[in-house]
């Protein structure tokens, strides 16, 4: 196994966060491992950490005044053991091929996870859309899905959305994919209620967060209602988390951006979650804007060169971090202990550095990783796909009923795969067993391809 890591450096020194999630994962499958040689033999780590396909293009587009830009798109198709490659797509400046192949390997054991037939991928690209008009961004999606187009497909690959792309973006590559294709099928989901998109698709990352610390709290006796909830980001993921949190009767109080974040200690009500969704969802906004409305809230502004974020110091019982990757590191996590947190939630993906992980673990808090606890979003993706198949559209509470249960389900899985393996109640290690089993029998069934 340690052969697998130091393979995987050697090929990619460069890698960090790709190195991060493998050594993470291995570390956790080991007994698997020892109880199962044939993974060994059959070199099914040495296959898993290596990209079925990588596809690198170039995005060349205008902005309003006439200035051409080029940016780095990349789609990354991990693994098809289990069904059609699927997962989003990210514009953020900070993507890489470390970011992109990180995230489609959690992607993979995550799908595997939500009980569908979902291969795993990932993609996007180097594109900031801060800041550009709908016309830039509608260019530059156009310019995306002119390459991409000849990647993917219903069957294939079905890209979605994640950090940058939203329901604008979605809506602006599936006019392009169909123009090229002269097909309208169900090739991205996170699609509009008209042309094929599901209900509780938005909501669904959010909500599937909330279930899962819902189910973990009630391995306590314990409940969301009453409790003081730090949230991180005010994306898609944020937001319904906050609404899902307020729905049970919990308490909201921070919500943050890239540029600082806000802490409202008299809570963050559904009034003003309405307020932050219009704020970023429709003027596109900072979270600052908020304390003009509400002056009693206090807005900070990040400090990068601090190496902590004030935001997880503040008193409080439970945190979901819903922004990005390594957002909490082991100060964060040492101020989250003293601050009384007893849950921790992850809404964004690998959002906890192995250090910070490693004080969840010696303080014994309650830790439910990305890949179960967001594997919502997912989830309600596959169900967009089997909507689309059918032609048919299902109601509100048929998939809100639906995504409950396959929360109830992964959570479940997680217990008894970590029980299995004498680690009890511990959800890293349940998470990755269950998603990890199912993708290497499937990978010994198929052969060596
Ligand atoms: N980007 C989301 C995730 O990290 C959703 C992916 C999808 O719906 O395909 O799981």
């Amino acid at each position: 196994m340690e052969q697998a890591i130091a393979d995987c450096i050697g090929r990619d020194p460069e890698q960090r966060e790709f190195h991060q999630v493998v050594r993470e994962f291995l570390v956790s499958i080991r007994p698997v491992l020892d109880r199962h040689p044939e993974y060994r033999r059959l070199a099914v780590l040495e296959r898993l950490v290596e990209p079925e396909r990588m596809i690198l293009f170039r995005v060349p587009w205008m902005d309003d005044q006439g200035g051409v830009h080029v940016n780095r798109g990349y789609r990354v198709e991990m693994s098809s053991a289990i069904g059609p490659y699927k997962g989003g797509l990210r514009f953020h400046p900070s993507v890489n091929l470390s970011i992109i192949k990180f995230l489609a390997f959690e992607q993979v054991f995550k799908n595997s996870l939500t009980t569908l037939p979902l291969g795993g991928a990932k993609g996007g690209a180097d594109f900031d859309p801060k800041g550009r008009s709908d016309t830039e961004v509608m260019r530059f999606c156009q310019a995306f899905m002119a390459e991409l187009f000849r990647h993917i497909g219903e069957d294939t690959d079905v890209p979605a959305g994640d950090i940058g792309v939203g329901a604008r973006e979605i809506g602006y590559l599936f006019g392009m994919y169909k123009k090229l294709q002269n097909k309208f099928t169900g090739v991205l989901t996170g699609k509009g209620l008209d042309w094929g998109g599901s209900l509780i698709r938005p909501e669904s990352t959010g909500y599937g967060i909330i279930y899962f610390a819902a189910e973990m709290l009630g391995r306590c006796g314990e409940t969301v209602a009453g409790k003081r909830w730090l949230v991180s980001g005010s994306g898609n993921v944020a937001q319904f988390t906050a609404e899902k949190i307020l729905h049970l009767g919990g308490r909201v109080l921070t919500m943050s951006d890239s540029s600082g974040h806000i802490y409202d200690e008299e809570g963050i009500d559904a009034a003003k979650l309405a307020f932050i969704k219009e704020l970023k969802n429709v003027r596109r906004g900072r979270i600052r804007e908020y304390c003009d409305q509400y002056p009693q809230a206090v807005y900070v502004p990040a400090d990068p060169v601090l190496g902590w974020n004030p935001l997880w110091h503040y008193p409080a019982d439970c945190a979901v971090p819903a922004a990005t990757q390594n957002e909490i590191t082991g100060q964060d996590a040492r101020h989250l202990v003293a601050g009384g947190v007893r849950l921790v939630c992850e809404g964004a993906n690998m959002p906890s550095t192995p250090e910070a992980i490693a004080v969840f673990r010696e303080h014994a808090v309650l830790f439910g990783p990305a890949k179960a606890a967001n594997a919502g979003g997912v989830a309600v993706s596959g169900l967009e796909m089997v909507q689309d198949s059918m032609r048919m559209s299902w109601t509100r509470e048929e998939v809100d009923t639906r995504l409950h249960a396959i929360i109830r389900a992964i959570h479940r899985t997680c217990l008894d795969e970590a029980a299995a393996y004498g680690r009890e109640g511990d959800y890293v290690a349940g998470a990755n067993i269950a998603g990890f089993v199912k993708v290497a029998s499937a990978m010994l069934d198929q052969g060596l391809v």
